[in-house]
């Protein structure tokens, strides 16, 4: 019987290791944690968005990264076997309006319980605080509260994630290791993350924590539509995470800035108009929450792009509702990204996700150097690749047995 070492149990970790305990692999899982699948369940906590439903070719544009392994794996475990195979776990899943797929009860918690249930009836043998350190001669080395421990494998899944929300697990600390065995890594960087504006200080003391529903966000010609939430240090939310990669190459350079539309729904001779009606001795911000339906934080911003007197004249003032211009001073850190940019290159990774400089060791999950925006995207890639990789150790191994 062939031996596998599964390091990482995350989505990925933890689907490579139900494809090769099927296969009838002996298998282990290592983490470095005192439990697995942390970040699973972290995702879950504001509804676990597990994939999407719009149509595949679609689905597909939605990754930076057009390597021919990820989109084979994406072809191989499309969004309706992920959504078959949590069904099978006892999570039926549904598609919202806006085509994102949750399952009924919303959580992460029972399908992480169901499928770690499934393992162990498999045999799956899972080893936690086992915080992975290199290599040895036959294996794989970890360090443990009881010391260095080498544990042999006839081959290795590298399942271990990047390097956001650090505390949850995965840290990145991998990057070290490979790179000194000679395998190429990306740098890691934030991504699905915050951005830094520096807000006046009334503001920002005023308008932290406060959302902003039904605005769109343009930079770099792309616009998103959604919500956003003011914070201490700039901005959050969804309408912003899609537009992580192009703030990041341009702050790259220095700083860069983005553009909010308050109200995406009209153009601007509709605003025109509505603002043409008689002021009648409103103060501003009584005017535009009558005439636009603006909220006070909507005003603020617009005080805070241009400056404390705003245009009098209609036009100038529907321009700046359309195109509310903020700097912005850089990226949030991983700690509090939803996912990572960079890691391995699919260059440095056979079609079977093999290293190509480290034979019998297989990569898959978010240490991958692809990108996706919100919306199910990220954990649909690492249950795929989990499959691949786990598809590639048994097409070496001659299909485990
Ligand atoms: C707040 C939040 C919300 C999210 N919401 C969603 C969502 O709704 N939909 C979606 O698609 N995605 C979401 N994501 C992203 C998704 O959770 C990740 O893309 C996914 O978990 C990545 O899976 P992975 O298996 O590659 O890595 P991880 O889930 O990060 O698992 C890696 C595992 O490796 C272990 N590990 C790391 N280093 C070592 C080591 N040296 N030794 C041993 N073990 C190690 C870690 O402890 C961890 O258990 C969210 C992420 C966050 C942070």
């Amino acid at each position: 019987m062939t031996d596998i070492a599964v390091i990482g149990g995350g989505p990925a970790g933890l689907m490579a290791a139900e494809r090769l305990a099927q296969a009838g692999c002996r298998v282990s899982i290592y983490d470095r944690m005192p439990s697995l699948g942390r970040k699973l369940l972290m995702a879950g906590r504001g509804g676990l968005n597990l994939t999407h439903s719009e149509p595949f070719d679609i689905f597909l544009t939605r990754y930076s990264t057009p390597a021919p392994q990820l989109e084979a794996a994406l072809r191989a475990f499309p969004p309706e076997a992920l959504r078959t195979w949590a069904a099978g776990l006892g999570e039926e899943t549904f598609a919202g309006s806006s085509g994102r797929v949750f399952p009924k009860s919303f959580k992460a918690s029972p399908l992480l319980r169901a499928l770690l249930r499934r393992l162990e009836a498999l045999g799956v043998r899972v080893h936690t605080r086992h915080a992975w350190t290199g290599f040895s001669e036959n294996g794989v080395v970890f360090a443990t509260p009881q010391g260095e421990r080498e544990v042999r494998a006839d081959a290795v899944v590298l399942a271990l994630g990047g390097a956001s929300w650090p505390r949850l697990g995965a840290d990145g600390g991998w990057t070290k290791i490979l790179t000194a065995k000679g395998v190429p890594v990306t740098p890691l960087a934030p991504s699905n993350c915050g951005v830094r504006i520096d807000w006046s200080e009334t503001f920002r003391s005023r308008f932290s924590g406060t959302p902003l529903k039904r605005i769109a966000v343009e930079a770099f010609a792309l616009e998103v539509a959604g919500e956003l939430v003011v914070t201490d240090y700039g901005l959050e939310g969804g309408a912003l995470y899609a537009l992580t990669p192009v703030l990041r190459d341009a702050l790259s350079t220095g700083e860069t800035g983005l553009a909010i539309d308050l109200r995406p729904d009209l153009d601007e001779a509709g605003i025109v108009q509505r603002l043409s009606h008689p002021r009648r001795g409103a103060t501003l911000t009584n005017f535009l929450r009558k005439a636009l339906k603006l909220s006070p934080i909507q005003t603020g911003l617009l005080r805070e792009s241009g400056g404390r007197e705003l245009p009098t004249d209609p036009a100038a003032l529907a321009r700046l509702i359309k195109h509310v211009q903020l700097k912005v001073t850089g990226l949030q850190g991983l700690e509090r990204a939803i996912s990572t940019a960079g890691g391995i290159p699919f260059a440095a990774v056979t079609d079977d996700f093999e290293l190509q400089s480290l034979p019998g060791v297989f990569v898959a999950g978010e240490m991958l150097d692809w990108e996706a925006p919100t919306g199910g995207y990220l954990l649909q890639a690492s249950f795929a690749t989990g499959i691949a990789a786990a598809a590639g150790v048994l097409a070496r191994s001659g299909a485990g047995g």
